[in-house]
């Protein structure tokens, strides 16, 4: 007789339920995606069937937006993220977003990788410049500029704008961080170092991604979500997704047939 043992696995996103509302209309619906830690977890879907929308509910970005509602359970890290006396500042630590176009402050490469660590209470300069060397580095841009750490942000490429985004996010230590299809202006050179950048970073933090990009999905990602008209149709691993689908929906997306 043979015991077997079930593995308990972690999920550091937990939702359930989750409806999402921009005034009267719905992109939301019944949402339920639960996401393990130290992986990649890639949204895909045709435009406008709500991915960004879902991503910015796991940091509360959408109560930017005026008359959202969004109702449901979304834990992160086992804490309600929904919670009206949860510490926003600290939400946003722990959960960072890079976006669709880098924006980086029109600050020095330092200032902004400093920025967090400063508004968090970091003001000793030997500790900021230790979290700059290592966010830099983790970003894999540490070589390109260590000897120009004081020149303005906005005069590097596009590619390295976006990695000192995601250095900035790294100086706070976050446990997820969020992505919104954060190759989508690049080029193919500065797209391959960032998804080399993804895979690397996995093995510290948790990483969920939009992208319209579905070879860039396959490549990256370890589960994948595809979303449809404001809910998941389909959720699985990656390799599953993209070579054996279980819907006809997921099968006409995968293969070109719309979106
Ligand atoms: P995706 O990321 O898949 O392209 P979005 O999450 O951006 O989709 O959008 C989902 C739906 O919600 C779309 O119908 C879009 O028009 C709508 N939507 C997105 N942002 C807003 C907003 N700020 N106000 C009103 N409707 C919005």
């Amino acid at each position: 007789m043979t015991t077997e043992t079930i593995e308990k696995v972690e999920y550091i996103i937990e939702t359930k339920d989750v409806d999402l509302f921009y005034g009267s209309k719905q992109a939301l619906q019944k949402i339920a995606l639960n996401i393990k830690k130290n992986q990649v977890t890639a949204l895909i879907g045709p435009s406008g069937c709500g991915k960004s929308t879902f991503l910015r509910t796991l940091n509360r970005m959408n109560d930017l937006i005026p008359n959202v509602k969004t109702t449901g359970e979304i834990y992160i890290g086992g804490e309600n993220v929904q919670d009206p006396k949860i510490d926003m500042v600290n939400l946003r630590k722990k959960v960072g977003m890079v976006f669709q176009q880098a924006n980086p402050f029109p600050f020095s490469i330092y200032d902004n990788v400093a920025y967090g660590p400063r508004m968090h209470g970091v003001k000793d300069k030997k500790v900021l410049d230790e979290i700059v060397e290592r966010s830099l580095r983790q970003a894999a841009l540490w070589e390109e500029v260590h000897d120009r750490l004081d020149r303005s942000a906005i005069g590097m490429s596009g590619g390295q704008q976006q990695r000192l985004c995601i250095a900035r996010v790294l100086a706070v230590k976050p446990d997820v961080i969020l992505m919104d299809e954060p190759t989508s202006a690049l080029d193919p050179i500065s797209t391959a170092k960032v998804e080399d950048l993804i895979l690397e970073l996995k093995k510290d933090y948790t990483i969920v991604i939009v992208t319209h990009n579905m070879q860039q999905a396959s490549r990256i990602s370890d589960e994948t979500a595809f979303f449809l008209n404001g809910h998941i149709v389909e959720f699985a691993d990656t390799t599953s997704i993209f070579t054996n689908p279980a819907e006809k929906e997921t099968e006409d997306y995968i293969s070109g047939r719309f979106g």
